[in-house]
């Protein structure tokens, strides 16, 4: 499945509910999913780490659907060409790179 395939299918699952929700309340379900996948890299299995890794996936992939971004050519445009920081394929900054809206 691609990023593309992978963003149809969550559109098709749940826009409808997810529009009607709203991005601020959607925003909230993506963060308690990421506080879920805290959890289970900290003690849990691999199986519920792979679950919680999908559920953080898709709720960051419905929240794109809800605000209309296109997450393949997000990613494409910022890291298409390379670290946004060096701009190498292979990152040469000197620490992480603090990714800002403005970079
Ligand atoms: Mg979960
Ligand atoms: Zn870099």
């Amino acid at each position: 499945m691609t990023l593309k395939e992978l963003q149809a299918l969550i559109d098709r699952m749940y826009s409808g509910k997810d529009r009607a929700r709203g991005s601020p309340a959607t925003f909230l379900w993506l963060v308690e999913e990421v506080g879920e996948l805290a959890a289970a890299i900290a003690e849990g299995t691999q199986a519920e780490k792979a679950g919680e890794f999908a559920d953080v996936l898709t709720w960051l992939t419905t929240l794109a659907n809800v605000e209309g971004i296109d997450l393949t050519e997000a990613v494409r445009a910022k890291y298409g060409t390379g670290c946004p920081g060096c701009g190498e394929f292979v990152c040469e900054c000197e620490t992480k790179v603090v990714l800002s809206p403005g970079k």
